[in-house]
């Protein structure tokens, strides 16, 4: 028996689980609780309120989405042909450090490691003797998405150059119509009602349960929030505080509208700054998924429908989307009886594509502190703890992104350049400007190579690279590198444009 097996059938065991929202995040719980809590006596409800809907957004993906696959036992190929799926080898920034200027920030690795020492050194030392060749072009990834082609990563990459991951975009109301299909078919009790009050018991602290608009209450011994930026139990309820990091992203407005696709199937998402925010791309089979997302203070919302109204490639299918946001996150994600997913615990634009991962980690956190009814509070204190940093990690990581920006005269950016930085972003930067150095916090979401390609992006570079890397010669390290091009380019070579695969995997 496991831990959580034990707990489970223990006396104080958890009967009853209430998910409260059946959004992206209601759902992804709900289906993974249901597999996870499969032959247990435990029940779990979704409660959804088709009067207010979900909200409607949120739907490119990091390459973590296809461990929740796995863990959920379906395949990426079925979701991806039950969701209008398509491949995502990363984002492509366009404009974010001046206008006319892109990078890409990939999933896969740059070049090769030679006698302990990591790749962008040697690249460092090339660069510094003068040689033009820029990191993105040791990037199997990086170099897919620019010719717009795809294939699957293979299972043994034979070296470091072979390797990348991918991830999805997909309809985020289908992906939730998905779930909720496992989820009910592996016994989750699905009630359409609006929750209209959260009951407290007045000794405990703890949720007893919610009222609904038809007159039925609905109990349990666990609940989970995810009723989205409402954050009606562990916000409003329960009164757990928000942290707000406005001071630190400038953008808190987003507004969306879907289109028809002009042109080939891009296997990326595409971000692309302006003046007053930006705007993003994701190519799904069936239409093209596009929003801005801004601050406020430097543009109104008529202007923001109006601006992303004109740079739409195709039709609109639909009437624009107007979200505001409060960046930041709730202080206690877990209080009690109560764990908030999704846009109830918090918000980060989404520049990253991190919501949905944000709500996987949850869930992954969530099961292995899984408690009994007596919520031993250690358990929601490390749930806290580690859920905390993780946002912050995020939050640093983005701001790298406004931070870093040379779109001069523009005020909002202006202002970007002059935010003081959290002291472990500082650090980071310090560190790898000293020579180069890279170093991973706990919980962070982001690795090396999405470091690296933000620092090269954005030309942050290093004063010095690791001496270790002078053991080869500037000459030799020239055609060690374009050997690895080469090795690059052959392995390119067997890569699909994209929505030809997506027709030879059978899901396009
Ligand atoms: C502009 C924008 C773009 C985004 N893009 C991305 C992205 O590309 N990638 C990514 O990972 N994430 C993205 N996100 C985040 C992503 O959309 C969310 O994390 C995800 O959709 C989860 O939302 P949710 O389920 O928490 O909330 P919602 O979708 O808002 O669902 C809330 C649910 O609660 C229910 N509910 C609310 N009140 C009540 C009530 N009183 N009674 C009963 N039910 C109730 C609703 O009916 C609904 O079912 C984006 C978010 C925004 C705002």
């Amino acid at each position: 028996m496991t831990g959580q097996t034990e707990r489970l059938h223990g006396e104080r065991a958890i009967r009853s689980i209430v998910i409260a929202g059946g959004g992206t995040a209601g759902w992804m719980a709900a289906a993974m609780l249901a597999r996870r809590l499969e032959k247990q006596p435990v029940q779990i409800t979704v409660i959804e309120s088709s009067t207010i809907g979900t909200v409607g957004v949120g739907e490119a993906t990091v390459p973590g989405i296809r461990d929740f696959f796995r863990e959920l036992g379906v395949t990426e190929r079925e979701v991806m042909a039950a969701t209008k799926g398509t491949a995502k080898l990363g984002i492509e920034f366009v404009d974010w450090k001046r206008t006319g200027h892109s990078f890409f920030h990939p999933f896969g690795l740059y070049g090769m490691r030679s006698r302990g020492v990591a790749f962008h050194h040697y690249w460092q030392k090339l660069r510094s003797a003068g040689d033009p060749v820029e990191l993105a072009d040791y990037c199997l990834a990086t170099v897919m998405a620019k010719h717009n082609l795809f294939m699957l990563p293979t299972d043994r990459p034979v070296h470091d150059l072979l390797f990348f991951d991918w991830a999805v975009h997909f309809d985020a109301g289908l992906f939730a119509q998905f779930l909720a299909a496992r989820a009910v078919a592996g016994g989750v009790r699905r009630v359409d009602a609006t929750i209209t009050n959260v009951r407290i018991n007045g000794e405990t602290g703890l949720v007893d349960g919610v009222d609904t608009a038809c007159g039925k209450a609905i109990d349990g011994d666990l609940f989970i929030d995810c009723t989205g930026f409402r954050s009606l139990l562990l916000g409003a309820a329960l009164g757990s505080g928000y942290e707000d990091w406005s001071n630190l992203l400038p953008c808190d407005r987003a507004v969306a509208i879907p289109c028809e696709r002009a042109g080939p199937l891009t296997p990326f998402t595409r971000s692309t700054a302006f003046a007053q925010g930006w705007q993003w791309r994701i190519p799904l089979q069936h239409r093209v998924g596009n929003g801005l997302v801004y601050a406020s203070r430097h543009l109104s919302d008529d202007a923001a429908i109006d601006t992303l109204r004109s740079r739409l490639e195709g039709a609109p299918l639909a009437e624009p989307n107007l979200i505001r946001f409060r960046t930041g996150h709730r202080r206690d994600f877990w209080r009690g009886n109560c764990i908030g997913l999704g846009l109830a615990a918090g918000f980060m634009e989404p520049l990253e594509s991190t919501s949905i991962t944000l709500i996987q980690t949850g869930i992954e956190k969530l099961l292995a502190l899984f408690p009994d009814r007596d919520f031993d509070p250690a358990l929601a204190s490390e749930y806290n703890r580690s859920t905390t940093l993780e946002y912050e990690r995020i939050r640093d990581f983005l701001l790298l992104h406004y931070w870093a920006n040379d779109r001069r005269g523009e005020p909002m950016w202006d202002q970007c350049r002059d935010t003081a930085l959290p002291e472990a972003l500082a650090h980071k930067l310090r560190l790898f400007r000293a020579n180069g150095s890279l170093v991973r916090y706990e919980w962070e979401s982001f690795h090396d190579p999405s470091w690296l390609s933000m620092y090269a992006g954005f030309d942050i570079a290093a004063r010095s690279h690791d001496r270790a890397a002078d053991y080869f010669s500037v000459q030799d390290l020239q055609s060690a590198l374009a050997r690895m091009r080469e090795s690059i380019g052959k392995a390119v070579a067997l890569a699909e444009p994209h929505d030809a695969f997506l027709r030879t995997y059978g899901v396009g």
